[in-house]
């Protein structure tokens, strides 16, 4: 298969963050200590090769970005401080890029002013519909002292914008995973691919998502670390996960104006999901703030935007709920809005288009990865099974 040169590869990803990428001279040390690299998926080498030689189709069709964790010890070995993790890093935020069809994460991702700019706008736009569409705020309080917040915000109508919302959100997510599968698929054209591996690989697909256990094996910075660092990211996940699922599908259950006793499933699930989002995105902005950690020294500005949105999420959901008990009704009504303007953008912008796609991107490609293997034995057993030729 032809290659055209992509001559802007090394531009963007050094504007994605792999400044000192031109200084590797390939000796292959980073792939040596890379606890994650493995023959047929070798890395981090590989990708730098493609990208210093502007293959853009073979950076596009690797699973190999997504299967780094970051662990930072081919960064701290490498005998040039090329950063060669940081190169993986960009390089993910690239074929998060790349994968969008619509062109929109490409752009937010090589100009932080334009994803500022995304999440502020749709922030306006939430507080102008809330200020048109809002219903009536009242200081008259529930039988229970709480605040009627569904007057001003019914959660029938909310959950019809979430649903729409929602509904969008996964076709722009489904048709750029749809890019990345032909992508990966095209990089072995003989391959084919059984509907039965498909359906196979599926387990793999699940496990990765629900328990992000690829990471336990990123040993490079002591067991310890690595296992804090896989449950502060679970915790953020686990969380967010749960609010998600909580306001999209099950919004009139937990959006009441009736204060439940402190027993009921309703508080003690918003509380869990609020504290484990509270830890993870705490821990995460300390640990980039103190840069202690190899893989926390050289942030790009979409990590920050990513977690400053979760954590201002996360805490005027607790504000909201908060005010609403406790029977302060302009406080409750204020930083409800306040919480959609900020909520909204984090997963319009986000999800599709940014850091969180992350969280779909690397079970897909572990799962594409099974795929192919699976592909490939099915492949041989067929083979071997063909007549031979008759020896004479
Ligand atoms: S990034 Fe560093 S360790 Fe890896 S091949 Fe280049 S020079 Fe060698
Ligand atoms: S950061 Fe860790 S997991 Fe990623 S390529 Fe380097 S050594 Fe491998």
């Amino acid at each position: 298969m032809a290659h055209v040169v992509n001559t802007d590869l090394v531009d963007d990803l050094k504007t994605l963050g792999a400044r000192q990428i031109e200084a590797c001279f390939n000796c292959g040390n980073c792939t040596a200590v890379c606890p994650l690299s493995k023959d047929d998926v070798a890395f981090p080498r590989r990708i730098i090769r493609y990208v210093q030689t502007g293959m853009k189709d073979r950076l596009c069709g690797s699973i190999e970005p997504w299967l780094c964790y970051y662990c930072g010890q081919c960064s701290e070995t490498c005998p040039r401080n090329a950063k060669p993790g940081e190169l993986m890093m960009a390089a993910r935020r690239y074929l998060i890029g790349a994968y969008d069809w619509t062109g929109i994460g490409r752009r937010l991702y090589l100009d932080s002013r334009v994803e500022l700019g995304a999440v502020l706008g749709l922030a306006a736009i939430v507080v102008v519909l809330f200020v048109l569409f809002a219903g009536p705020m009242t200081t008259e309080l529930t039988a229970e002292g709480g605040v009627k917040l569904n007057t001003f915000a019914p959660a029938r109508v909310i959950e019809l914008l979430d649903w729409g919302m929602g509904g969008l959100l996964a076709v722009l997510l489904l048709s750029n995973v749809w890019r990345m599968h032909r992508w990966i698929m095209r990089r072995e054209p003989g391959l084919k691919v059984p509907l039965g591996a498909y359906i196979r690989g599926l387990a793999t697909l699940f496990t990765h998502f629900f328990t992000q256990k690829q990471w336990l094996g990123c040993k490079g910075a002591g067991e310890r670390i690595t296992a804090t660092k896989w449950f502060k990211h679970f915790c953020i996940f686990a969380g967010y996960v749960t609010m998600f699922v909580l306001i999209v599908v099950f919004l009139r259950w937990f959006q009441t104006d009736a204060v439940h006793p402190i027993w009921h499933p309703q508080r003690w699930v918003g509380y869990i999901a609020t504290g484990a989002l509270l830890y993870g995105v705490g821990s995460a902005l300390v640990a980039r703030w103190q840069k202690r950690h190899e893989s926390h020294k050289h942030s790009h500005p979409s990590d920050w935007i990513f977690l400053v949105l979760l954590l201002l999420t996360t805490v005027s959901g607790i504000l909201v709920h908060l005010f609403r008990i406790n029977g302060l009704a302009y406080a409750t009504y204020v930083t409800y809005v306040i919480h959609m303007a900020v909520l909204v953008p984090m997963l319009v912008v986000e999800v599709p288009f940014s850091k969180w796609a992350h969280l779909a991107y690397r079970p897909i490609a572990l799962y594409l990865q099974r795929v192919q293997q699976q592909a490939r034995e099915t492949q041989a057993r067929t083979a071997n099974l063909q007549p031979q030729p008759v020896q004479s």
